[in-house]
């Protein structure tokens, strides 16, 4: 069973150090949050998994790694300068701002109906750059990762001698002033994402839809989220972001409700055509912003020696998001009979924090304790990730905090291992709690078998 309420994670992340309230000591930053010893190595394994996907197992994408500062000219042309906004309402009695389509024509912080009449927000930062400070050198804090993706398509193409159909991906930061943050990290004002734009040759465009949204449904899987627990919203055509052809949300279960975790966009060559010079010669279908300040032709020379504007099929996750939603699925409870319970992270192996806790029976017992840091450092060659010496010298406590935190596999060096030949240790399985004693000198065999699979 997966976590039923936000409130059990929300303490778990605290208590073990997975995500905290940024600024806690000043009363918080709303909306924002800095991930804790275990939560920084979750969220990335969790990035490193997608990289892994998309990236290294296809042979079609190269990555990117661009700027957060953001010209305003890119998000000018972009189209978020005019329309990256939500329409709003204050609340005039205690000035609670409030979005117009999550109320329904009532302060939800103090009850009242004398509201203004819904006004947009634009919901970007923007930062004086350089060190003038009067307001006309100004820039944006990215508020997607994509539009790098294309103001650098040129220079990605001409480095790589890509051919379509071929896509650009990156992970990285983004900023967004929501005027409601909500459900602990599910909306912030700091998040990543992490995002593919995967150009094709126009008439190709529905075929990868399809594809991508099965890939990422697969994808998803792999990280432990069960299907059942997911939904796909297609959104109706009325509703359509206006350079959309077509959207697919992957929604999760999450503790506050069935909600987007990924878009998968057909953005057809909108971007593209937006931030291209020369747009009338380019037979673009979108109606794009007329650009006279771009220096580049963003297109690219097909087998058959034609310039063509390729359509983008963009599949976007929040890994903050994604973080919650496996979080969410792994949290179990248990009930171990005899009125003892537990609470275990079920977590597929690749995205627990810990991979293995090497735990001392005896703390103060020298033998033993150079053991553990001789074992340490054998198995952090393995590569696996994090391989912890646990020092608080507590069997029981220490099982209780690897089951709580996800880490797979506990290994105990007791007084058998020293004193006994051959040399063994005991492994203890976080989801069966069985322990099955192995010699030293097989457990890197045994240990590379059960990581990789
Ligand atoms: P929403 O409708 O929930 O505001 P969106 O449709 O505006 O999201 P996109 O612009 O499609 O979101 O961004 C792609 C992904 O980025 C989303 O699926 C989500 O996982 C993530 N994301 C967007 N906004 C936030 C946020 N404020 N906090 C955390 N993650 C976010």
């Amino acid at each position: 069973m997966a976590a039923t309420s936000m409130d059990q994670l929300v303490s778990l992340c605290k208590r073990r150090g997975f995500i905290f309230q940024n600024a806690d000591i000043y009363g918080g930053l709303q909306g924002v949050y800095d991930y804790g010893p275990l939560g920084v190595e979750l969220k990335n394994n969790l990035k490193a998994a997608w990289w892994r996907a998309i990236v290294y197992e296809r042979d079609d994408v190269e990555g990117l790694d661009a700027a957060i500062l953001t010209n305003r000219a890119v998000l000018h042309y972009s189209g978020h300068e005019d329309t990256f906004s939500d329409p709003m309402v204050d609340c005039k009695k205690c000035k609670g701002r409030f979005r117009a389509d999550h109320i329904n024509g009532k302060c939800p912080n103090c009850g009242s109906t004398d509201l203004t009449e819904p006004r947009p927000f634009n919901l970007m930062f923007k930062t004086a750059i350089g060190p003038v400070d009067d307001g006309s050198v100004f820039g944006y804090l990215r508020p997607e990762t994509a539009q790098a993706i294309f103001t650098q398509f040129k220079n990605v193409v001409d480095s790589t001698s890509r051919k379509l159909p071929f896509g650009i991906a990156q992970i990285g930061k983004s900023f967004r002033n929501e005027i409601t943050p909500r459900n602990f990290i599910f909306r912030v004002r700091e998040f990543e994402q992490a995002e593919l734009e995967y150009f094709v040759m126009p008439g190709e465009d529905e075929e990868w839809h399809e594809r991508w949204k099965e890939a990422r449904i697969a994808w998803w899987e792999a990280q432990g989220l069960k299907r059942e627990n997911m939904n796909i919203y297609t959104t109706p055509k009325e509703d359509l972001a206006h350079y959309a052809k077509a959207c697919y949300d992957i929604e999760y279960q999450f503790p506050h409700g069935m909600e987007e975790l990924e878009g998968i966009a057909n953005r057809t060559d909108y971007d593209l055509g937006n931030h291209t010079k020369a747009q009338d010669e380019l037979n673009l279908t979108s109606h794009c912003h007329e650009n006279h300040e771009s220096t580049q032709k963003l297109c690219i020379l097909t087998d058959d020696n034609k310039w063509v504007v390729p359509f983008v099929i963009e599949p976007s996750m929040g890994v903050d998001r994604g973080v919650l939603a496996v979080m969410t699925e792994a949290y179990t409870e248990e009930d171990l009979g005899g009125g003892n319970s537990r609470i275990v992270l079920k977590l597929k192996k690749h995205l627990a924090p810990i991979k293995i806790a090497i735990i001392p029976l005896k703390k103060n017992n020298e033998q033993i304790m150079s053991k553990c840091h001789e074992l340490k450092k054998e198995l952090m060659k393995l590569g696996i990730g994090r391989v912890a010496l646990e020092n608080t010298g507590n069997i029981g406590k220490a099982y209780r905090r690897h089951d709580e935190i996800g880490t797979p596999l506990c290994l105990t060096v007791d007084f058998e291992t020293i004193e006994q030949q051959p040399e063994t240790v005991t492994l203890r399985d976080r989801d069966t709690m069985e322990q099955i004693r192995i010699k030293t000198a097989e457990l890197k065999t045994y240990l590379r078998d059960y990581f990789m699979e």
